[in-house]
């Protein structure tokens, strides 16, 4: 030992999960009814009544969400679908489950969102779909990414959005739909999960038979569907941790605020942008930092986890390599600079002192 005092670590994130979804998960068992019922029925409804849309699809996970959604829309073979490459790459690899094109649109620099310009540079008569990110809880920039869309379906990638607003419109009703994750590191988790929310009560119905196995009625199927079902264990945690996820946001937004105070005199870190009338959820609070990975060792060793989101480019890796084939230098350019602190509404105002206190001291020594 140094003589330092140990301290604990503060994680990048933490489930926060309570009496009430452990009660909600035994409820389920006990009823013996494990697979999608009724919990699914009214955490669909729940959620939809939360976002402000007539429909909520629940499924598997947020994937799974992008590739129904896709295939509802009729995304097929040769297709193209505009997207970013500054993303998870479960944004992208559903484009790649339907045999279409993946083209990727640089993005704004201050919001690390599709810019809007270039997607529409990036658009030919071959679009068939466009999937905006709402980057890190930060919605996209949507009215001129709906108007260049124009007839082309945009299909919001809201997996990190859960709760966004977009000039005061909710993040998920904007597009023809919008596709949410529910995995344990998100604003709000079923373990596993997702659901696709639109107004559009078609393309729900088309939705719902595509999820279960292209069921019309029981034993009747009527197109190629797929078992991308929630079941009722999940539907159980998430209808808790929705009633919980305005007070989580809540939490994350006055967290970013003091890490953004905190270190408004370190020049060498940027914070992150909140544009007039969009609310921030901060899924993550990503900076830009001077010798960024100097900082995050730095962290480290003091027990500070950060993330980096993300490395890599999506069109780094090498199945969708052959796909890169527009320059998108602001999207490499945030690969080298970003790093994501620790926000999650588990973090104490002593963590978050702490943070702020190690990266002033890191560029002192520096
Ligand atoms: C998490 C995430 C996904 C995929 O969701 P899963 O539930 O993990 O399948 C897709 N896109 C983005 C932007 C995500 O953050």
């Amino acid at each position: 030992m140094d003589g330092k005092e140990k301290v604990d670590a503060i994680n990048i994130a933490k489930p926060m999960l309570g009496p009430e979804e452990k009660n909600a998960v035994l409820e389920v068992m006990s009823s013996g009814k494990l697979a999608q019922g009724e919990k699914v029925d009214r955490f669909e409804k729940a959620f939809a009544a939360y976002v402000g849309t007539r429909h909520a699809v629940a499924v598997g996970n947020g994937t799974i969400a992008i590739h129904l959604a896709l295939l509802a829309h009729g995304v097929g073979r040769g297709m193209e679908v505009v997207t970013t490459p500054f993303t998870f790459i479960g944004s992208v690899t559903p484009i790649l489950f339907c045999q279409a094109r993946p083209v990727f649109a640089d993005i704004v620099e201050k919001t690390y969102n599709i810019d809007p310009a270039d997607m529409k540079k990036a658009m030919t008569r071959q679009t068939k779909a466009i999937i905006p990110v709402h980057l890190f809880g930060l919605a996209a920039d949507m009215d001129p990414i709906m108007e260049a869309a124009g007839d082309v379906p945009v299909i919001e990638d809201a997996c990190q959005a859960h709760g966004a607003v977009y000039k005061g419109r909710n993040v998920g009703s904007i597009g023809s739909c919008a596709c949410y994750s529910f995995y344990p590191t998100k604003n709000m988790t079923t373990g596993e999960g997702g659901m696709i929310t639109t107004n559009n009560e078609e393309l729900a119905a088309k939705l719902r038979l595509l999820r279960d196995h292209g069921q019309k009625t029981r034993y009747e199927h009527v197109v190629i569907g797929y078992n991308y079902r929630m079941n009722d264990i999940s539907a159980a945690i998430g209808i808790e941790q929705l009633r919980k996820l305005e007070s989580f946001n809540g939490r994350r937004i006055a967290n970013a605020k003091v890490l953004s105070d905190g270190m408004s005199g370190v020049k060498q870190v940027k914070t992150p942008v909140v544009p007039e009338g969009y609310r921030h959820v901060f899924h993550q609070y990503s900076i830009r930092a001077k010798k960024r990975d100097g900082l995050k060792d730095f962290l480290n060793l003091e027990n500070i986890r950060c993330g980096i989101y993300y490395p890599r480019l999506v069109t780094a890796n090498a199945p969708i390599k052959p796909f890169a084939t527009r320059p998108t230098p602001r999207a490499e350019r945030a690969t080298r600079e970003v790093l994501a602190l620790p926000v999650h509404p588990g973090l104490s105002q002593e963590d978050l002192a702490r943070m702020v206190n190690t990266v002033a001291a890191f560029y002192v020594e520096k």
